[in-house]
């Protein structure tokens, strides 16, 4: 079968360490919105969380960067920034770049450079390493996420996420760029010719979110003749890790699995999926889904290691083929 994810950073990641088992030819659609430059190297975290971890090459610890990972470039920086005035804005204090993740963003800085696109360079990316899986941007325009505070102003998000760990009340998000950016080459087509669409268990707001706006993607998220679900990255009334917390009620949506689901909106009434997991400990929203036109089923939501996680995605695509059986 032909799977396309749509997914974001490390809770994506993880739920294509499941899917990849499963066997099938699946394309995976990564958020680009938490992208940023520092020091004029272009780092897409999200990506690199989904390429290390298909890649075996992730911290384990963190689920972010490489293992055995050294950070002296990063230390000799800030011995720059604490001694010369024109180094310190330069280089952001709270951000982890490591020595090893330096040669990948070396790399695509180089080529984004010379021109080369974004998908292009995440497919050598990946070739390097063996992902088994077709890593796409969402697009190859520069978009990024900012988020709006409570005065007005705008911060970069992974300054709000990784410096003030979301603490700062948001009001909203803009992402800059995304107007005039278009899906990156293949999104769509394989958001039309799939067999079955699945949003991964990934932060719905700032990562699905975030992919939703790039302009014919949610359209053809309701227009494919493919089956789309997703799986609740929220399980009992919290976020698995991470603050999605924080990003939901920003845009006004409680942090339960069913206002998730509702967030998205059945592909019938206008929004974009046709079914919906959630976790065995969010059961009794199943019914009231239902009645609300979702193929809704609780089954495990917990991604403790692949063959709990494959499980996850062989549920959704059961999900699916139900959806399929009945039309
Ligand atoms: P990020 O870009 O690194 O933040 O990663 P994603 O957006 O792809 O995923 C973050 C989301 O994954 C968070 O909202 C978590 O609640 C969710 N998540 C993480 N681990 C699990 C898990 O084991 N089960 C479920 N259902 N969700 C999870
Ligand atoms: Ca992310």
């Amino acid at each position: 079968m032909r799977i396309t994810a749509l997914c974001g950073g490390i809770g994506g990641a993880r739920f294509l360490l499941g899917l990849r088992t499963l066997g099938h030819d699946v394309t995976a659609i990564a958020n680009t919105g938490d992208d940023m430059t520092v020091l004029g190297l272009r780092i897409c975290p999200d990506l690199d969380s989904i390429v290390y971890t298909l890649g075996d090459g992730v911290s384990v610890e963190r689920g972010w960067g490489r293992e055995g990972e050294t950070f002296r470039v990063r230390d000799e920086l800030a011995a720059y920034a604490g001694s010369v005035a024109a180094a310190e804005p330069l280089v952001p204090s709270w951000f982890g770049l490591g020595d090893l993740d330096l040669a990948t963003h070396l790399l695509r800085s180089r080529w984004l450079a010379d021109g080369v696109s974004l998908s292009t360079v995440t497919q050598w990316l990946c070739e390097r390493w063996h992902t088994g899986i077709r890593v796409v941007p969402a697009s190859d325009d520069r978009i990024e996420t900012h988020v709006r505070l409570g005065d007005g102003s705008l911060i970069h998000f992974q300054e709000w996420w990784v410096r003030h760990r979301a603490q700062l009340p948001a009001t909203g998000f803009d992402v800059q760029g995304a107007a005039g950016a278009k899906p990156a080459p293949g999104v769509v087509e394989a958001i039309m010719e799939a067999d079955v669409v699945v949003l991964a268990p990934s932060n719905p707001v700032v990562s699905i979110g975030i992919i939703l706006q790039i302009a014919g993607i949610a359209a053809a998220l309701r227009a494919t003749a493919a089956p789309v679900v997703g799986l609740s990255p929220i399980v009992g009334g919290a976020p698995v890790r991470g603050m999605a917390d924080a990003c939901l009620s920003a845009i006004g949506v409680a942090t339960t699995a069913d206002a998730v689901a509702r967030h998205y909106g059945t592909r019938r009434d206008g929004g974009v999926i046709d079914g919906w997991l959630v976790d065995d400990a969010d059961r009794d929203v199943v019914d009231a889904l239902a009645d609300s036109g979702f193929a809704c089923r609780a089954v495990p939501l917990l991604m403790h290691d692949i063959a709990a996680t494959a499980a996850m995605a062989h549920a959704a695509i059961d999900l699916a083929e139900g959806l399929e059986d009945a039309r």
